[in-house]
């Protein structure tokens, strides 16, 4: 298969025994060579546990309770990244993935310029590089997101909050990664300057052939940037689909009102209604599906079954389509 990076069954939760809270729930998620998934879903809804527990980033007290994560080599080996040594999880997270967590702009080191710190990071990770292409290869990086070269004699608090995390972007792409997950990286900057830079690394993917795994809850920049989404709900993958038919044809009441959540930037302007309610307790799930309370189109199964995420037999050809409601019973 063309798969990098397979999640399968992950379950995560913070805490243990009778303390413990379940903030991912058996999250089975594919990530292509080459393209960009998009995971959207409101605050709370498990996006940022997801990545750092496929990872193996999680701080304590996440802990992951079960499921496989599996990476597929450049050579065509696999490895459950659930499984591999702290040695094994070093050199892939190294050598294969990059990843730009929220608030990464606050982990630039105060002391050193913005160039040390690249040429740093260039180093550690090809040793054989010469200081001249390392420096470089940090200026051809923070070009990419918009930052001119004399910038890399600055130190990190000269620069402004988008600038850094611009520049943490850079530093994650020049290590020339096979997986780049980014969770929000943009939340910092403008609007403007968030497409501008992810129209970039998009362009930069179809060059260098990574794969992106891009984490926001603004559904609208996932529309016109990814290739497939994923909507998470409650710790719940709870509908997936290539990205223009999700914003087509969205399944789930959920992915509706998220799409009404934010100013579409192309096509037909939406009413922008939100979501009425609030996120669920972790704590206090609702029975059936977790979205029922605040669901427009709660009927009678909904607050006593849960849906099991599956293709749904309503759609004529629902190709790379899967989703958790029971107005779409699946197969
Ligand atoms: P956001 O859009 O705000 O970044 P998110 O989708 O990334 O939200 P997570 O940060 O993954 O959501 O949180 C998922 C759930 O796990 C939330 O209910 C949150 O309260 C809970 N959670 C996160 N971190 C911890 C922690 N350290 N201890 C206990 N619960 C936590
Ligand atoms: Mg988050």
């Amino acid at each position: 298969s063309d798969a990098v990076l397979e999640v399968r069954n992950l379950d995560v939760n913070y805490g243990i025994g009778d303390e413990a809270v379940n903030a991912v729930h058996d999250v089975s998620l594919t990530l292509h060579r080459g393209e960009v998934l998009g995971l959207a879903g409101e605050s709370g809804s498990g996006k940022s546990t997801l990545a750092y527990g496929l990872t193996r980033l999680l701080p304590p007290p996440g802990v992951i309770a079960g499921g496989e994560v599996i990476y597929h080599a450049e050579n065509g080996e696999t490895a459950d990244v659930m499984r591999m040594t702290d040695r094994e999880l070093r050199a892939f997270r190294w050598a294969e993935t990059a990843i730009v967590f929220q608030g990464a702009m606050n982990s630039l080191n105060p002391v050193h310029k913005i160039a040390t710190q690249m040429t740093d990071a260039i180093k550690a990770h090809d040793p054989g590089s010469t200081a001249r292409s390392r420096l470089d290869r940090a200026r051809e990086m923070l070009a990419l997101v918009g930052i001119s070269a004399d910038r890399l004699d600055s130190y990190p608090h000269q620069l402004s909050g988008g600038m850094r995390q611009r520049v943490m972007i850079g530093m994650a792409l020049a290590l020339d990664p096979r997986v780049v997950i980014m969770d929000e990286p943009t939340t910092a900057l403008d609007v403007v300057i968030q497409r501008q830079i992810l129209g970039q690394i998009i362009a930069l993917r179809e060059r260098l052939g990574f794969s992106v795994l891009f984490i926001t809850h603004d559904l609208s920049l996932l529309v016109e940037f990814s290739d497939r989404i994923a909507i998470m709900y409650g710790g719940r993958i709870v509908e997936e689909a290539p990205a223009v038919d999700l914003y087509r044809s969205s399944l789930h009441p959920y992915s509706d009102g998220l799409l009404h959540s934010f100013p579409a930037l192309h096509g037909p302007r939406r009413e922008l209604t939100g979501i009425p309610g609030s996120p669920p307790d972790l704590r206090a799930m609702p029975t059936g599906c977790a979205f029922h309370p605040r669901c427009p189109k709660v009927f009678e199964p909904c607050a006593t079954d849960l849906p099991v995420l599956g293709v749904p037999r309503d759609v004529t050809a629902p190709a790379g389509r899967t989703v958790a409601c029971w107005l779409h019973p699946t197969h």
